[in-house]
């Protein structure tokens, strides 16, 4: 168990090292993101789709992504074991029952042949879109197959949810990448992923390793046991109040344990009732 001055030394060796940061807004990251994919289509010549899911499922490193695909002697292979095929077109059916809503209509599909219409596909992305997921496989239950980005934004309203979701999924893969917490959409880039304080323009000081607010000179760790114990203190104070009153004649506090209104201070030995706080007797009929 250290104590709080070892932490503070251990703080302050982190901080000695001149940390430098960068700030990007969504628009930087897009352009960044643009820039690896555009590398690894020239290589690959696959659609932007299939290399921006590749490149995710390779925490956005294009040198372990052509390891692994130059691995692989079937390029096919390689992309069915990341839940692709080459090409990703969506098949449409006749006029034909959707077997999720049971209602006639066109039905679409991916190449696995899983048909649904256009409304349940757009309420199953839509319930993707809120659980923040970049890859949305086919909906079929046991179908691993993914939908390539150029088909999810076919079934949205708005494509720019999407373009945030895959966003949010790029800055989540770096270790060297996080959010301010506040709702500016600047993300930061250290250098180093260690405990640093980042000074968002938009006014607001966070720590970069665990995103609460700046706290010097304790570290995380104590930090999250400190906001632990806070939480705590509050159900227990809220459960103080619940059950507890002043007595009205000495003003000590009164716990209530039983069902009964009757309460005697045990202090001035003084009969009250629970509910309205008047003087107990035999006759008090309290019916609030
Ligand atoms: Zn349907
Ligand atoms: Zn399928
Ligand atoms: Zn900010
Ligand atoms: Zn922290
Ligand atoms: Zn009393
Ligand atoms: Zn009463």
């Amino acid at each position: 168990m250290m104590d709080l001055d070892e932490e503070y030394y251990m703080y302050k060796t982190d901080k000695s090292d001149d940390i430098q940061y960068e700030f990007l807004s969504s628009e930087d990251l897009k352009t960044e993101m643009t820039t690896i994919i555009e590398n690894v289509k020239a290589m690959l010549q696959y659609p932007s789709g299939i290399c921006r899911i590749l490149l995710q499922q390779h925490k956005w490193s294009n040198q372990l992504l052509l390891d692994k695909f130059y691995e692989n002697p079937d390029p096919n292979d390689f992309l069915a074991k990341c839940g692709l095929l080459p090409e990703g077109s969506v098949i449409v059916s006749e006029e034909q029952e959707c077997p999720i809503c049971c209602i006639s209509g066109k039905l679409f599909g991916l190449a696995c042949n899983h048909m649904a219409c256009v409304d349940c596909w757009s309420a199953y992305i839509d319930g993707k879109m809120k659980a923040k997921r970049s890859e949305i496989e086919c909906m079929q239950l046991d179908c691993k197959l993914l939908m390539v980005d150029e088909k999810v934004t076919e079934f949205i309203k708005d494509a720019s949810i999407y373009e945030d979701v895959i966003i949010n999924s790029y800055v989540k893969t770096h270790k060297t990448l996080r959010w301010c917490p506040e709702t500016c959409r600047t993300a930061v880039r250290v250098k180093t992923p260690v405990h640093s304080l980042i000074s968002c323009p938009c006014g607001v000081n966070y720590c970069f390793t665990c995103g609460n607010e700046g706290h010097e000179p304790i570290n995380c760790r104590l930090l999250r046991k400190w906001l632990r114990r806070c939480q705590d203190d509050n159900s227990s104070y809220k459960w103080l109040n619940a059950n507890t009153k002043d007595c009205p004649t000495c003003q000590t506090p009164i716990e209530k344990t039983g069902g009964c209104n009757h309460m005697t201070c045990q202090k001035c030995k003084k009969h009250f009732c629970w509910l309205c706080l008047t003087p107990w007797n035999l006759r008090h009929d309290c019916s609030r």
